[in-house]
């Protein structure tokens, strides 16, 4: 399918944030946005890249009612030579359409998202800030677009890409963060939506993230729905644990997030021989193992933070401090080798950057309706 291409006149470019160091997150949005539509029977067709700009929907449109809607993102990095970098984008493509389909929307073929991806950013590379932890930030996202009230999948949807400059997510930047135990709710529950990228899964979290806030916490840190026991996830990212020099992560068990920092992380600790274990962990365990002075250390992982340490857990009403451990911490060590990487400061032996330009040389795929 052919990407009609309309460049945005000089005379109408946004302007761009002339302080790096104050790019803050999601705020500020490139030229150029990329659209396609999707309509039963006739599938994927109309791509364009067009003005970034307000559309027009109808009241009635489904997805402000049902909330049928999923995205991703992910990062394009600025090398010191001034090429851009992607980071596994492949693996974004894929969880795209695991999305989509446990949403019942249309699947979309992995080489021409990328290849759209790969487009837009050619358009805007001037976007692309310079400075080391500052990144383009990449949202696909797809909507449903048909008026109608009544309660059914859309006929038709609309698959946006837009890009914009970011800092680092957190303000306190390479800081321990303060998470609090959520008691009160529950983010996903078994055969629920936990392990996809849509809506409902962040407008059921804003509640308890404003409570924690008020209560002077980052972050909450998710139990599991059924018996409030085991740990799942700490706000928009996967949890990760160091007890005893064992690394323990919960498993991927459809109530939370498939992260590729997560497991980009599992895979960098094997290649450092450090015993990484994938399986359910409880907040008794947690505790134990920190009254026993063996919680070493606890971090956060995903795209918008990349490592996220946790300095404190707030739990039934008691603060667990986790003391700064000697010499140098894992959390640190991941934390530099995947920005190492991303930024092309370090070798990528496991073949994760893509860069822009190979993406753009590739032979246009096909868009395919499922
Ligand atoms: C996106 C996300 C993550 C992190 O995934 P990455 O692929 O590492 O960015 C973790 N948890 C939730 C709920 C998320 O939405």
């Amino acid at each position: 399918m052919n990407i009609a291409i309309h460049p945005v006149p000089p005379a109408e470019r946004r302007a761009k944030p002339t302080d790096e160091s104050n790019l803050g997150f999601g705020k500020i949005f490139s030229d150029h946005m990329f659209t396609m539509e999707w309509s039963a029977g006739k599938g994927w067709h109309d791509a364009a890249i067009g003005k970034y700009g307000p559309i027009a929907f109808e009241p009635a449109t489904i997805v402000f009612h049902y909330g049928q809607t999923i995205f991703e993102g992910l990062k394009a990095y600025r090398t010191k030579s001034g090429d851009i970098n992607l980071f596994r984008p492949d693996r974004n493509c894929a969880r795209f359409n695991i999305s989509a389909s446990r949403l019942d929307m249309p699947n979309m073929e992995p080489d021409f998202m990328l290849q759209a991806i790969g487009m837009l950013l050619d358009m805007d590379r001037d976007w692309v800030p310079k400075s080391y932890e500052t990144s383009l930030y990449i949202r696909p996202f797809m909507i449903a677009t048909e008026p109608y009230l009544g309660l059914k999948s859309s006929s038709s949807f609309l698959f946006f890409i837009i890009t914009g400059p970011v800092g680092a997510y957190y303000p306190e930047g390479f800081n321990p963060v303060k998470i609090q135990v959520c008691e009160k709710y529950s983010r996903a529950g078994p055969g629920g939506l936990g392990s996809v990228k849509t809506a409902a899964n962040y407008a059921a979290s804003l509640l308890a993230e404003k409570e924690a806030n008020q209560a002077g916490f980052t972050q909450v840190l998710w139990l599991d729905a059924s018996e409030r026991k085991y740990l799942e996830e700490v706000g928009s990212m996967n949890i990760f644990f160091k007890i005893a020099g064992t690394v323990i992560t919960p498993p991927l068990t459809g109530t939370t997030l498939d992260g590729i920092t997560r497991s980009s992380a599992i895979e960098l600790l094997k290649t450092w021989n450090i015993p990484v274990e994938e399986r359910r962990i409880s907040i008794d365990e947690v505790l134990g193992a920190h009254t026993e002075g063996k919680l070493d250390e606890m971090f956060g992982t995903g795209t918008a933070a990349v490592i996220s340490p946790v300095g404190l857990l707030h739990y039934q009403g008691r603060d667990y401090s986790i003391p700064a451990v000697e010499g140098e911490p894992l959390a640190q060590r991941l934390f530099e080798q995947l920005m190492g990487m991303q930024y092309g400061l370090k070798p990528d032996p496991l073949g994760w950057i893509v860069p822009l330009d190979s993406l753009i040389e590739r032979p246009l795929a096909a868009a395919t309706a499922r």
